[in-house]
């Protein structure tokens, strides 16, 4: 079976990953900032000209492999992570958590702020039917671990994406529309609050901001989510030519986002075709059936639930890479200008990836967390690998092709291109995002690229 890995660089093929670093040197930090850091914490802290530093600053997208941190901290524990922010808190200088390095727009760098690496926060471990995760767990390890048990949580694809980052953002994946988004099943984070505080947050604004938020109101250090039981799953691919696209384009519009819940669908469109793949909780002959009405020629099968998410995966440790994404909800069925629309967008030679929003996605109300996307029929990714400048060109000519047909943007496909991104993101919950930072973090100690600022 094909992986959704390579279904989603097909648009890309050939094209090459060149890295243009978007260049940013580091504030450096004064020596005795330097040197109270250094004592306050027992995790390494890597400085700008040291041993270690550029291999520890870089994330996952190397568009951003010239931004200098005045300095990353790879944090032991939670006693590290509140001693960071303490210290922080003494010399005024802003910070941003980094899990597992995956956000799209550099969001866990910073040529200002100081990096608070949790990757050594990883830990796996369960009670009565809970999944408590440190937030620089992989998904790869967290759907074995988890598997082993007859459990899992829904998720992303990517083995490499952390959860620190994807649950602050929401976190879709192929078992979405059967069980929600991934901050959806949780019940409680620990955090390091601005104040270097660690608390137990279940209830109230802290806990509204965190499932969708992102990373601008503490330093989460571990998460609750409470596991669905799960031991195989089907799956299907089904490919159209290039001629065929918006006839594909509008089957699977008429039946992914409105499907049985335990179907979760997913379509590329790019300039050679398009592709319809998903995950079905259910047997292949039920798939098979339900997936009539996409026409083609489906591929149907099914396999234990690691096997199918290994297969999802495709490479386990998929290299680092440069490429430029932005992202889309459509809340209406397409018309027949709409689905041209994104056909000529997807001709600009960006891969457009429609995901079926719906079922439990879309359960709770806009306002229940953070996350405010719940009317969506879907979410479009726009994304492009080619060097960075075309990349960005392309992006950005696709989404217009396409902007009239929907709106908001979703955060854990961050777009720093994006005008009014964090209007994008959160929608109407922007303003109460704000009063809570301001709550929580009135000094703004916790600043991630396109965050939320505290209320004046
Ligand atoms: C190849 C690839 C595939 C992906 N597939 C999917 C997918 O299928 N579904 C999906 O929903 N998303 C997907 N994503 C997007 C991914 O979920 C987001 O980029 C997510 O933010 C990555 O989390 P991270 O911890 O790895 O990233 P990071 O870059 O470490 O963090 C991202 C943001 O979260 C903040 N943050 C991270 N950890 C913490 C913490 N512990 N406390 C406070 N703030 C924190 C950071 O400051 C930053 O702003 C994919 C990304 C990539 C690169």
């Amino acid at each position: 079976m094909i992986t959704r890995r390579q279904l989603i660089a097909r648009g890309a093929a050939g094209a090459l990953a060149l890295a243009l670093p978007e260049a940013a040197e580091a504030r450096r930090l004064t020596r005795t900032q330097e040197r109270a850091l250094r004592t306050a914490v027992r995790g390494r802290v890597l400085v700008p000209g040291g041993s270690g530093y550029d291999a520890a600053r870089v994330v996952f997208n190397t568009r951003w492999d010239g931004v200098k941190p005045p300095a990353v901290v790879q944090a032991r524990d939670t006693a590290d992570v509140r001693a960071v922010v303490r210290w922080a808190d003494r010399f005024d200088v802003p910070l941003v958590a980094r899990s597992g390095g995956h956000g799209y727009s550099g969001n866990s760098t910073s040529a200002s702020a100081v990096v608070v690496d949790l990757d050594a926060l990883d830990a796996v471990r369960f009670n009565d039917g809970i999944a408590t995760l440190g937030p620089g767990a992989r998904l790869g390890d967290v759907y074995a671990r988890l598997a082993s048990r007859g459990l899992t949580i829904p998720a992303g694809s990517c083995p490499t994406v952390a959860v620190g980052g994807l649950v602050l953002g929401g976190g879709m994946g192929l078992a979405g529309r059967a069980f929600g988004l991934t901050c959806d099943r949780v019940t409680s984070f620990d955090v390091v609050d601005a104040d270097g505080r660690r608390r137990r947050v279940d209830d109230g604004s802290l806990f509204w901001a965190l499932r969708g938020g992102g990373g601008s109101f503490a330093i989460v250090t571990a998460v609750r989510l409470r596991t669905r039981r799960v031991t195989t799953a089907a799956f299907f691919s089904v490919s159209y030519p290039r001629g065929a696209r918006e006839e594909a384009l509008q089957r699977w519009d008429a039946l992914a986002p409105k499907a049985p819940r335990e179907l979760t669908a997913i379509l590329t469109l790019t300039t050679d075709g398009a592709t319809a793949f998903g995950q079905y909780l259910g047997s292949p002959t039920a798939l098979r059936r339900l997936i009539r009405p996409l026409g083609g020629v489906p591929t149907v099968g099914s396999a234990d639930y690691r096997t199918v998410q290994r297969r999802w995966a495709g490479n386990a440790n998929p290299p680092r890479s440069a490429f430029a994404a932005s992202s889309m909800y459509v809340t209406k069925r397409l018309t027949a200008s709409g689905r041209r629309a994104f056909v000529a967008a997807a001709d600009t030679g960006a891969t457009l990836i429609l995901d079926a929003y719906g079922g439990a996605i879309n359960r709770p109300d806009g306002d229940a967390t953070a996350f405010p996307h719940r009317d969506a029929r879907f979410s479009v990714q726009v994304i492009s690998y080619r060097d960075v400048a075309t990349a960005r060109t392309q992006v950005r000519r696709a989404r217009k092709a396409i902007a009239q047909y929907g709106g908001g943007a979703y955060l854990n496909y961050a777009d720093p291109d994006l005008t009014h991104a964090t209007r994008g993101y959160w929608g109407a919950n922007l303003e109460r995002l704000r009063r809570v930072k301001r709550e929580v973090d009135p000094a703004n100690r916790f600043r991630p690229a396109q965050g939320v600022r505290p209320a004046t």
